[in-house]
């Protein structure tokens, strides 16, 4: 981080701190808020995270949950609470994403008040609104980022079993279990000190990828045998869910997680894209493979982003005219998507 000494004398004081992540936060995005908070209450400071909407049942083993303050349509007392503690807090730390438009109502909060903001990320074009940043797209998670935060100032010490399991489930679930293009020597030696301070890998794992539903299961089955569309042509995989889909199969939160890269587990696809209805929205999940970016993609034509080879994004459309624009944007990257 630049201006490192200003940052330690900032937080060797007692602060009030919010953590705040993005909408639907996923496992780097609550690991790194909670073994953060986990790491900054040790040192004194009194810390609320606070995420902008719910997440996975699959994430709320993590230590810390209960702290969470999570937004929800049908609290309104949570985001107006949330909004009161932004206002009111020394600093705000911003992890695993890095465009306030991203989280709402707590984007503008957030931008407004006073407290020094800090911004801790892996996405691509992050937004300049910063006091401090701890910023790589070399890294393949944010909760990497906060551990190399915590080396860089002098206290991996302070890292117990709570924070380290918190940073390892980030780590683990970016890097695709290790796996993904994004995992370097680095990432290894990462886990390995994380291990280390007591995080169990295989107990994570268990809590992440183990703990499915049968109608998960059911879902996933049905996405495989139904749904699951190849354009050879285009070296592209997608699948289509609507909200009547999602309904019979009971579908929550977090259960379309990891769909889309099945598509990719295909020979040859070089691209694949989900599409589900989220009632206020269309959303969509990319993935590719080497050189091809789903990020430029998502960023042009989805109001989205995220990494070359991971990103998100949104349409206002319906899900059938979603697909129709997709479908009919693919000629524009049919070379790049028959590059080898
Ligand atoms: P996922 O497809 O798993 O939701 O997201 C893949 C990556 O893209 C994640 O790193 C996520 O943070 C990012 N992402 C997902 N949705 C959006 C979005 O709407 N806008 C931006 N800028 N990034 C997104
Ligand atoms: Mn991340």
């Amino acid at each position: 981080m630049e201006k490192l000494q200003a940052f330690k004398q900032l937080i060797s004081t007692p602060k009030r701190v919010v953590i705040v992540t993005h909408f639907k936060p996923d496992a780097d995005a609550l690991g790194s808020s909670l073994g953060l908070s986990a790491f900054l209450s040790k040192k004194g400071h009194s810390i609320s995270v606070i995420t902008p909407s719910n997440y996975p049942d699959f994430l709320a083993w993590m230590p810390g949950n209960e702290t969470v303050l999570a937004l929800s349509n049908e609290k309104p007392e949570v985001e107006q609470k949330a909004l009161e503690l932004i206002a009111a807090a020394d600093m705000v730390f911003c992890l695993d994403f890095s465009n306030l438009s991203r989280i709402n109502s707590l984007g503008d909060a957030i931008r407004k008040s006073n407290a020094i903001k800090v911004l801790i990320d892996h996405h691509l074009e992050p937004e300049n609104f910063a006091d401090y940043v701890q910023w790589s797209t070399a890294s393949a998670s944010t909760a990497g980022l906060i551990f190399e935060l915590i080396e860089e100032l002098g206290e991996k010490d302070l890292i117990d079993k709570t924070v380290a399991t918190c940073l390892y489930a980030g780590l683990m679930t970016d890097t695709g279990s290790f796996k993904h293009n994004n995992t370097r020597h680095r990432e290894f030696e990462i886990a390995s000190e994380l291990v280390y301070r007591g995080a169990n890998p295989h107990e994570v794992a268990r809590e992440i990828y183990d703990t499915n539903t049968l109608e998960r299961l059911r879902l996933t089955g049905y996405v495989l045998s139904q749904k699951l569309v190849v354009l050879p042509d285009y070296n592209t995989a997608y699948m289509m869910l609507s909200q009547e889909e999602l309904k019979s199969f009971g579908a929550q939160t977090g259960d379309t997680e990891g769909l889309v890269n099945y598509g990719l587990s295909i020979k040859d696809v070089k691209l694949s894209v989900l599409m589900y209805d989220r009632k206020e929205e269309i959303k969509l999940s990319f993935r590719s493979l080497g050189d091809f970016s789903v990020n430029a993609m998502a960023r042009k034509y989805f109001e989205g982003g995220g990494h070359r080879n991971a990103s998100g994004g949104s349409s206002k459309l319906s899900l059938e005219d979603t697909l129709k624009k997709f479908l009919s944007i693919l000629p524009e990257y049919k070379t790049q998507l028959n590059k080898d």
